[in-house]
C-alpha cells in the first residue's frame, strides 16, 4: 500500500540507487560490486520493514540497543513472501554487546580492536551453536586514517596485526576495510589512502577485498576510490529525528 512515507522512502531510495549507479559507471565499475546499505538508525521498524519490501536487501544500524529490539520488530512486520533483510552493525561496539549483536548482524563494520575482535568471534561461535545464526560474522576493520584514537579505529601502523588476528579468529570471516574520513580531511583524500592501505593488507589477505566507505555525502569519492559498500542513511530515509538518548 502506498502511503506519504513509503512513496518518500521509495523516492530517496531509487535516487541513491541512481547516484551509486552514476558512479560505477564514471569510475569504471559494475554496480553490482557496490553494496548500498540503507542506514535505518534512529528511525522506527515500521521504515526498515518498508524499505525492505521496496527492495533495500541491506539495512544498517549503529546502536546495539535500538538493533536488536528493531531487527525482532522488523521481522515481525514482514510477511513471509517479503525478502529478508541483512542487518550490519555499523557504530563502534562494546564488547559486552557482541553476544546481542552476532545473533543479527551479517558483518560488524567497526573491528578496531583484538580484545573486541576476540569477543565477536567468541559470539559468533556461540550463536550459531544456539542455532541463531549459519555464517560466520563478516568483520570489517576500521582504520584511523588521522591516527586519533579518540575517534575510533585502528592505526594503520597496527593494522596487520589486527587483521591476522582476526583472519585467525573462528567464528570471524576478515571481510576487509571500513573509515570515515577525518573531519577536516578532504572525503577524496581520504578514500585515496583508504585504497592504498587496503591493497596493501590485501597482499596478505587476499580474500579480503571489502572497503566499506562513502555515506550520503561522499559515496561518490567513495566509489571512486573502490568502495565495495556504502553507507547512506539520510539522503534516503531524511534528517534523523532527534532523540532523548
Ligand atoms: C549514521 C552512519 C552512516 C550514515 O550516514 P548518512 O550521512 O546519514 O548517510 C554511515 N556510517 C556510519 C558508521 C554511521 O554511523
Amino acid at each position: 500500500m502506498s502511503t506519504p512515507r513509503s512513496d518518500e522512502l521509495a523516492a530517496g531510495l531509487s535516487a541513491v540507487r541512481a547516484r551509486v549507479d552514476a558512479a560505477c559507471t564514471a569510475a569504471g565499475r559494475r554496480a553490482a560490486d557496490v553494496t548500498l546499505i540503507t542506514v535505518t538508525k534512529f528511525f522506527p521498524a515500521a521504515d526498515a520493514a518498508e524499505l525492505a519490501r521496496l527492495g533495500s536487501e541491506d539495512l544498517g544500524e549503529s546502536r546495539e540497543q535500538e538493533a536488536t529490539a528493531k531487527v525482532v520488530d522488523c521481522a515481525g512486520l514482514l510477511d513471509t513472501s517479503d525478502l529478508a533483510p541483512r542487518w550490519h552493525m555499523l557504530g563502534s561496539i562494546q564488547r559486552n554487546k557482541a553476544r546481542a549483536i552476532a545473533r543479527w548482524a551479517h558483518s560488524a563494520h567497526s573491528v578496531d580492536s583484538a580484545r573486541l575482535a576476540t569477543a565477536l568471534g567468541a559470539a559468533a561461535v556461540s550463536a550459531a551453536d544456539e542455532g541463531a545464526r549459519s555464517a560466520p560474522l563478516d568483520a570489517y576493520l576500521q582504520v584511523s586514517l588521522d591516527g586519533d584514537p579518540a575517534r575510533g579505529g585502528v592505526a594503520a601502523d597496527q593494522l596487520d596485526e589486527l587483521a591476522d588476528l582476526t583472519a585467525g579468529t573462528t567464528g570471524l570471516r576478515l571481510a576487509g576495510l571500513m573509515a570515515v574520513p577525518p573531519i577536516g580531511v578532504e572525503p577524496t583524500a581520504a578514500f585515496a589512502r583508504l585504497a592504498e592501505i587496503a591493497s596493501r593488507m590485501q597482499s596478505q589477505h587476499p580474500g579480503a577485498t571489502g572497503i566499506s566507505a562513502g555515506m550520503s555525502a561522499d559515496l561518490e569519492a567513495a566509489i571512486a576510490h573502490g568502495s565495495t559498500c556504502v553507507r547512506v542513511g539520510t539522503a534516503i530515509l531524511g534528517p534523523r529525528p532527534i532523540t532523548s538518548q
